[in-house]
């Protein structure tokens, strides 16, 4: 029984980004999609409330830690398979705990375009297609080429993008129904030397832009229609704006930092008065990015 090998009370605040968050009642790492499809339906027909983990890269996990079982897919379960297409398409079938940062940088080096400006988003295949995780013009979306997952009884199934219900960070997988297994990307044929120099440009902007030497988790908010939420945040004078330890970067206004001992409590709090003080000012509902849990 894979259940046997859970663990008990494992902290999760090193598994966020953040660095916040209780522990996990229940915690597994599984090393194959099959052992992540019976940890995953095994809990649910006990009524265990499942956190399926990738890198923790856009989740507030609440400082009373998560009630169940906390299936970490990043550990072991981060294969990647490359193949050539006939055309020269540059193809990988990954599971959903691979790194999207080590993907992308491995497409450019083979001269597969496409995932070059995503190489600086440091999360997990799995969560990159949930969330359809884009910049600069890419997104995730652009790539996948199909998704495996398993729906709450542990069914699989696969599903071409065109079946995926991308959107702006979003995807049909967002609402937590369904465990993303693997995903099969495609990379157009480029230029290995002019891909490289795109990637270090683009990584190269963040670390002037974002404030990458404190615990984040990237943008608080979603970009509003017409607008950018950071421009609305910096305009509402609230750059450097505090609740305990959680801040408004000074660096840049749509990023929330951790000043050392931020809590769940700390960071929900300052984007509710960030939302309230931008309506407000402007009539603008901001919407956050992050997922509370
Ligand atoms: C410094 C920094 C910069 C960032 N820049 C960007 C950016 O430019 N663009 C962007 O879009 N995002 C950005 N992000 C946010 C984040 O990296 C992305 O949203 C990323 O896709 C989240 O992946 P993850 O593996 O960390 O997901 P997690 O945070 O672990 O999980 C996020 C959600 O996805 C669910 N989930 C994860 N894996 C699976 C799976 N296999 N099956 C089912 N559900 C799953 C989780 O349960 C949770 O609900 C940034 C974050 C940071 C810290």
């Amino acid at each position: 029984m894979v259940s046997d090998k859970w663990l008990r009370d494992v902290p999760l605040a090193p598994r966020t980004t953040w660095r916040i968050g209780g522990p996990a009642k229940f915690f597994f790492a599984p090393e194959t999609p099959d052992e992540a499809v019976e940890a995953w339906s095994s809990a649910r027909q006990r009524g265990i409330p499942v956190l399926v983990l990738g890198k923790g890269s856009n989740l507030v996990v609440a400082d009373e830690g998560w009630p169940g079982l906390a299936l970490a897919l990043s550990d072991r379960m981060n294969k990647a398979e490359w193949t050539r297409g006939p055309s020269g398409n540059l193809r990988v079938r990954a599971q959903a705990g691979a790194k999207l940062s080590v993907l992308a940088a491995s497409a450019v080096r083979s001269g597969g375009a496409g995932m070059e400006k995503l190489a600086g988003i440091p999360g997990s295949l799995g969560g990159a297609v949930l969330m359809n995780a884009g910049a600069y013009g890419q997104e995730t979306a652009q790539v996948v080429v199909s998704v495996l997952a398993c729906d709450a009884e542990g069914r699989k199934f696969e599903l071409g993008a065109d079946e995926c219900a991308f959107g702006y960070r979003t995807s049909c997988f967002r609402d937590g129904e369904f465990l993303v297994l693997e995903a099969g990307l495609e990379c157009a044929p480029g230029e290995a030397a002019s891909l490289k120099a795109e990637m270090e440009r683009h990584l190269a902007l963040r670390r002037e832009k974002q404030p990458l030497e404190l615990p984040n988790a990237g943008s608080l908010f979603k970009r509003p229609q017409g607008d950018f939420a950071g421009r609305l945040v910096e305009a509402a004078g609230l750059k450097g704006f505090r609740v305990g330890d959680a801040a408004i970067s000074e660096k840049h206004a749509n990023f929330a930092v951790n000043l050392g001992h931020a809590t769940a409590r700390d960071v929900r709090r300052l984007a509710d008065e960030v939302i309230r003080r931008v309506r407000e000012r402007f009539g603008v509902e901001l919407e956050t990015e992050q997922i509370f849990l």
